[in-house]
């Protein structure tokens, strides 16, 4: 199916596009591009290749790069090396997906009116096609800049191979501006932009009191007990009705969120309520909507993940557990370093608890991004165009590897144009799209590629 611009106003382009944009979504959704399964290896090859196929035959330049892991996608419409360059990144790999709980196959793309339902719809094929729908009016009408794309497929695996690539590809991937279009709003009434991620600090804490499990009328009061002394040292670490943590000095690098940010936090459409709902959690550690926003987008947390150790069956078994096994992690915010956050907590638990082994797991540094200047300022400029309303500027609670990764080699930063909304599913069953989301979504990009154009380099 062809798409055709010209001579075509951005409105009648995007109406016109609709049927094909729904074929190609199909195309790419159906194949089952699951980076968790090694048994997907060859789906990844293959949506590989048809999505490079797609961007030629959209006019633009398309190859498949090879890692150690799972390919990756770079197309570009070049324009000529006197203009601007921007690159967009999206995925095309995907969560897991178990048949028997949804409603329609995961992997069998059904349009249902305005909605497009299929694993990988929203997170994130359906914004990938979004801006290259985009991407193809500009360059097609004109618009002077050099628009890149690059399309991971080991996005839900942690981009294990993904800085390695950047380093072996930088000249390729040269560009002046990255945006990102792989996040979610707030609520479907507000555009969101995103400008900041939390980091991550993995850690295992492990004691052993003993070779066997003991009997506690034989041994108890005597015998020392490794959960309990692991539940005793988490709660020196943190509060865990307020969620203060208490590790000396785990506070000081924080930064702290400005007036102007806070506003924005509110204007993104953020309620306490809705979110206890859409996460169908009972009772928050606050009602306070500004303190809600605040607490997963800008603070950082201590979470115990899982204990570990002792007897779990049925009642009870009189037994003293011999070891335990606290997996915890921290999230962190600007400006702090997990090397440094690491050293802190170590430090800590010898003194607390000097016989304990600590193991260090995965970590991941916070991200902050500009959320002034002209760039930003672009990008409010085509939200507000195409969607008719001022965008919120949010962080993530989260941290994606790829957008650190792409600011150390690339040098620069990433805003996060998602078109995501809460309730298409994220990672979830019954995952989905919408038509809605993908028109605006469309005329978002024409006019910020239009508007990076302008800007005084
Ligand atoms: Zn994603």
């Amino acid at each position: 199916m062809t798409v055709e611009t010209k001579g075509k106003e951005l409105n009648q382009y995007v109406q016109d596009s609709r049927k094909s944009f729904e074929q190609h979504l199909k195309e790419l959704v159906d194949i089952p591009t699951v980076s968790a399964d090694p048994a997907h290896r060859q789906d990844m090859d293959k949506c590989a290749a048809r999505a490079a196929e797609l961007l030629k035959s959209f006019g633009a330049s398309a190859e498949v790069i090879q890692t150690k892991g799972n390919p990756v996608v770079v197309g570009e419409f070049h324009r000529s090396k006197d203009v601007p360059t921007v690159m967009i990144y999206n995925h095309i790999d995907v969560q897991p997906a178990d048949a028997s709980e949804w409603k329609s196959p995961p992997f069998d793309m059904k349009v249902d009116g305005d909605k497009y339902l299929g694993r990988g719809s929203t997170d994130d094929k359906g914004p990938a096609l979004t801006v290259l729908y985009g991407a193809k009016y500009a360059f097609d009408n004109g618009v002077p800049i050099n628009i890149k794309f690059c399309w991971e497929l080991e996005e839900e695996i942690g981009s294990p191979n993904f800085e390695q690539f950047l380093k072996d590809n930088k000249e390729k991937l040269h560009t002046d501006y990255i945006a990102v279009s792989d996040t979610v709003w707030i609520s479907r009434d507000r555009p969101a932009i995103g400008y900041g991620l939390r980091g991550l600090l993995g850690v295992i804490v492990k004691l052993k009191t003993g070779t066997k499990d003991v009997h506690s009328g034989l041994v108890g009061g005597l015998a020392r007990n490794p959960i309990g002394e692991l539940a005793k040292l988490i709660s020196r670490c943190y509060d865990a009705t307020t969620g203060e943590v208490k590790i000396p000095g785990f506070y000081d690098d924080v930064n702290a969120v400005s007036e102007n940010e806070g506003k924005d936090f509110l204007a993104s459409g953020f309620t306490v309520d809705a979110f206890k709902k859409a996460h169908e959690l009972i009772k928050l550690r606050t009602e306070d909507n500004l303190e809600g926003a605040t607490r997963i987008w800008a603070k950082p947390t201590f979470e115990v993940h899982g204990i570990t150790g002792g007897y779990s069956g049925p009642g009870v078994k009189t037994i003293v557990p011999f070891q335990a096994e606290a997996k915890l992690s921290m999230r962190l915010v600007p400006s702090q370093d997990p090397e440094k956050v690491f050293k802190l907590f170590e430090d800590f638990v010898k003194k607390e608890l000097p016989e304990a082994e600590i193991i260090r797991e995965g970590a991941l540094f916070p991200y902050m991004g500009e959320r002034t200047g002209p760039e930003a300022e672009a990008a409010v400029k085509a939200m507000k165009e195409a969607f008719g309303k001022e965008p919120a500027f949010v962080r993530e609670g989260g941290s994606i590897g790829a957008i650190l990764s792409m600011q150390k080699v690339l040098g620069k930063s990433s805003l996060f144009l998602g078109l995501s909304l809460p309730e298409h599913g994220y990672h979830a069953i019954n995952e989905n799209y919408d038509w809605q989301q993908a028109s605006g979504g469309m005329k978002m990009f024409v006019s910020y590629f239009k508007a990076l154009s302008e800007l005084k380099r």
